[in-house]
């Protein structure tokens, strides 16, 4: 059975024109059913975040009313597409649990990592809510089925770990239901742990739900709906005259990613890696346009072509002085990454050491905030900007050549990607909405 797996990201579903948009490349795509991944509606996440650190400080009357308006954008949308009737008896519990949630934390003045999961997963809910009901009223065989019954996960909360092996084992009863042309809507982003508990995979994390279950179901092609016509030369709202990349290296995008491009999750290139499927990046709002192939064999490219630029603002580093031994080094770096930061760079010069990291998780700025108190220098608001392409491995000397021109530069740290296809490099945050559009233009306009 061929399988191919969708994903539809936040603007795909936000008005009830993108959820029309999304039904019909749906009905084009899955003529013989598949599966559909589904993230909360564009800014949902984001309010469920602001309601839940409202109710965290007390303020449980803020945190209601941004439930209230998040029940009314849902109710509009879906009564602009007929399906009010048919969702709001599913959405009635989910409202009254977000609603229990917040006023808890409110009367706690707490927010706990766990709780917190559970509130965010309510916005996922939601929406693979409302886009089933839409399929099924258009005429497609269509079933939500709740993700946490399948993405297995570790505990930790905020950004967890995926079970690949138990995700896999999981995902066999949803077998059945795809021989019979099912269209299966399950939520991205979140997950379960061992004791049943919501967690999630980190923001953004619906591209690499998508793919764990593209891998799980030995998917032939998952494919990432979004709002760009594929992945670009570079952040079109930094670079306007980014342009698409037909074609991509799995090894190209995973450094993109990992880097920084948004585009992608940068945990949802290891799935593709294992799975060996297609993945395609597409737009939902002008689906005929171009998009996205990103496969497993390697393009061809010319020496020292570079395909794009990334960045990724919020970093912190560490300075370890060159007496500590590097065990010590290392283990802050494993300690960082368990607590949830994630890892940038890691640099070892007779100078001393550089670490190089973005706290993504509450653990990992408290974890950072002691290595300062323990007399580590530890410094933030460094941002790191990569160039990434296949063409660095025959000739990495023309990336390096391209740096020169930025001497003048305050330049942290110069980082080479394992795979040989990326050089990255280090600056402050304030300099990069200067620095990306003219590397843009040096690397890839001329
Ligand atoms: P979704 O909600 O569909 O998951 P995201 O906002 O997470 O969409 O990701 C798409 C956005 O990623 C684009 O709108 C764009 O602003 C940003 N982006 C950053 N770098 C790139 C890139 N190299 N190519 C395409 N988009 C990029
Ligand atoms: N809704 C989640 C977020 O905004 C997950 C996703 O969109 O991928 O981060
Ligand atoms: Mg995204």
């Amino acid at each position: 059975m061929s399988i191919k797996v969708l994903k539809f990201g936040g603007t795909s579903v936000g008005s009830p024109e993108a959820l029309r948009l999304a039904a019909s490349i749906i009905r084009e795509e899955l003529p013989g059913g598949g599966v559909v991944v589904v993230s909360a509606l564009s800014g949902t996440t984001d309010q469920i975040l602001k309601a839940v650190s409202s109710a965290g400080s007390g303020d449980t009357n803020t945190a209601l009313e941004i439930l209230g308006s998040i029940e009314v954008r849902h109710r509009t949308a879906a009564d602009a597409l007929g399906v009010l009737k048919v969702v709001e008896n599913a959405w009635a519990p989910l409202f009254d649990r977000l609603q229990s949630l917040l006023e808890g934390m409110g009367l706690l003045w707490e927010t706990s990592p766990k709780a917190k999961d559970a509130a965010l997963a309510i916005g996922e809910t939601l929406s693979v809510n409302l886009l089933t009901a839409l399929l099924q009223s258009v005429g497609l065989r269509a079933e939500l089925k709740d993700a946490r019954e399948v993405l297995r996960t570790d505990a930790r909360h905020g950004r967890a770990r995926p079970r690949p092996d138990l995700i896999r084992d999981a995902c066999q009863s949803w077998n059945p239901l795809l021989a019979q042309g099912t269209c299966i809507v399950t939520q991205g982003f979140i997950g379960s742990c061992p004791d049943g508990a919501t967690t999630t995979l980190g923001r953004g994390g619906s591209d690499t739900s998508a793919t764990l279950i593209g891998e799980a179901l030995g998917a032939d092609e998952v494919q990432i709906w979004t709002d760009v016509d594929g992945v670009l030369t570079a952040d079109p709202s930094l670079v306007p005259g980014a342009r698409p990349i037909p074609v991509m290296s799995l090894r190209e995008a995973a450094a993109l990613s990992a880097f920084g491009a948004k585009v992608l999750h940068a945990d949802s290139l290891a799935p593709v890696e294992r799975g060996r499927f297609k993945l395609v990046v597409a737009n939902t709002h002008r689906p005929r346009a171009s998009r996205t192939e990103i496969l497993f064999q390697v393009p061809e490219r010319n020496a020292g072509i570079i395909t794009s630029v990334a960045y990724k603002e919020g970093l912190v580093c560490v300075h370890f002085p060159p007496a500590r031994d590097l065990d010590h080094v290392f283990q802050t770096a494993s300690d960082l990454q368990d607590a949830g930061a994630v890892r940038y760079g890691l640099l070892n010069t007779p100078e001393g050491s550089l670490l190089a990291v973005r706290p993504e998780h509450a653990d990992a700025a408290d974890l950072l905030a002691q290595l300062a108190q323990s007399g580590l220098r530890v410094e933030s608001g460094w941002s790191s900007v990569a160039l990434v392409g296949e063409g660095l491995r025959q000739y990495p000397g023309g990336a390096l050549a391209l740096l020169a021109t930025f001497e003048k530069e305050t330049i942290g740290g110069i980082l080479a990607g394992g795979a040989g296809i990326s050089v990255a490099f280090l600056v402050p945050d304030e300099r990069l909405r200067d620095l990306i559009p003219r590397l843009h233009q040096l690397c890839i306009e001329t």
